[in-house]
């Protein structure tokens, strides 16, 4: 089986209602659906982000796709690997993720299997995800969103909980004073008792600050699963770790392979938040989570508004990593609609993993044609970007 054209379809779906974060807001996911078609008719798909970059980036890739079987996913990452070495933006981690994806997905139709057994096969058949909990600005309707204060961010959280059944909580911060947020992580430690509870305030705060509000947070008590990014790269962090006792975790510091070695030196975190995106597909995160092991550093899975079909692939990461022992994050419950003909449904906070060949979903393609018109005419979503707060520049440390 030979791989005969490589596409991919850029589509803009939007949140329920927009998110904030430290860097500004999300109000949708602009995705890339990749489509590699074969000789023998059969066609992978994949996902990756979308726009004009990754359309180039996919352009770039194609002539080193073609002409491969698409079993053969480490002659593919080593072709496309030529482009890490000092050329990262030219085919970057996060598009050889899509390409692998889809290749993945074609062979696992071609043999009949899901893409969990050409990975080593399933340890576990449900995958848990945590309540990724933000602030929100209000929808166009006035109707949803607009949780600013404590009360209403600990009545988001329950009806997350309510609604989908999470057993553990996200806490999205870095969009006030790590101060106000602190009241808003100690209603929730109060009404979730049991639940693991992280907070993630990307990098918002300085080494300092960091300190201070880990501090604070040791002498109430609170168990915290982790803090996540409290502050920026692998210094500030480990500076933050050697102060601290409580858990740190990244996925913005440590992020690619040749930032694992000094990460690991300078014991900058406690837990990896693997991403099938940013550490380059399946193959390269099976590498790093190896790696973690062996130095005993945990592993959750982090989410960037992923749809359909990377969150199946998540799953399928997730249940051939036995290692992985934290809840899994995602934007899923955030986003308005899907472009698979059967969207994920939350069942006790979690997914099962799917046991269809390949990656065990369909694409919809009424669904694509209507998220590919929005993306033409919205263009790609700019979540650096804060239209309530036109003064707010996101250079950090913001505190
Ligand atoms: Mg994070």
């Amino acid at each position: 089986m030979k791989i005969v054209d490589l596409k991919v379809t850029s589509v803009t779906i939007p949140m329920e209602a927009p998110l904030r974060w430290s860097m500004g807001i999300e109000t949708g996911t602009t995705r890339g659906i990749v489509e590699v078609h074969t000789d023998e008719g059969i066609i992978g798909i994949g996902e990756t982000y979308g726009g004009n970059g990754i359309e180039h980036a996919i352009a770039t890739a194609k002539p080193f796709v073609l002409g491969l079987d698409p079993l053969d996913t480490g002659v593919l990452m080593h072709r496309l690997n030529v482009f890490c070495i000092g050329y990262e933006t030219a085919v970057p981690a996060v598009v050889r993720a899509g390409i692998e994806m889809a290749c993945l997905d074609a062979a696992g139709k071609a043999l009949n299997l899901p893409v969990y057994k050409l990975l080593g096969g399933k340890t576990r058949d449900f995958i848990p995800f945590g309540a990724y909990l933000f602030y929100r600005y209000k929808d166009a309707t006035g109707k949803i969103g607009g949780e600013a204060d404590v009360k209403s961010m600990v009545e988001r959280t329950k009806q997350l909980v309510r609604d989908h059944g999470f057993q553990s909580i996200k806490f999205k911060g870095g969009v006030y004073h790590p101060y106000e947020e602190f009241k808003v992580l100690m209603a929730l430690r109060e009404e979730f008792p049991d639940f693991p509870l992280r907070w993630d305030p990307n990098a918002a705060w300085s080494v300092e600050m960091s300190i201070r509000i880990a501090h604070k947070l040791m002498a109430s008590g609170v168990d915290l699963e982790w803090l996540e990014d409290p502050t920026a790269n692998l210094e500030g962090m480990s500076q933050v770790r050697q102060a601290v006792s409580i858990p740190l975790a990244t996925n913005m510091c440590l992020v690619a392979w040749e930032q694992l070695a000094p990460g690991i030196r300078l014991r900058s975190v406690d837990v990896i938040l693997s991403d099938l995106h940013f550490w380059g597909g399946f193959r390269q995160n099976q590498k790093m989570i190896a790696v973690a092991e062996a130095f005993q550093l945990g592993i959750g899975m982090h989410s960037d508004r992923e749809l359909g079909i990377s969150t199946a692939g998540m799953l399928h990461l997730a249940a051939a990593s036995p290692y992985m022992t934290h809840d899994v994050d995602s934007h899923y419950h955030d986003q308005v609609d899907d472009i698979i003909t059967e969207p994920f449904v939350y069942k006790n906070g979690g997914f099962d993993v799917p046991n269809g060949p390949g990656l065990g979903v369909t694409l919809d393609p009424e669904k694509v044609e209507k998220y590919h018109r929005a993306y033409l005419e919205q263009g790609a979503v700019n979540e650096f970007y804060d239209p309530y707060r036109p003064n707010w520049i996101p250079a950090l440390p913001l505190f």
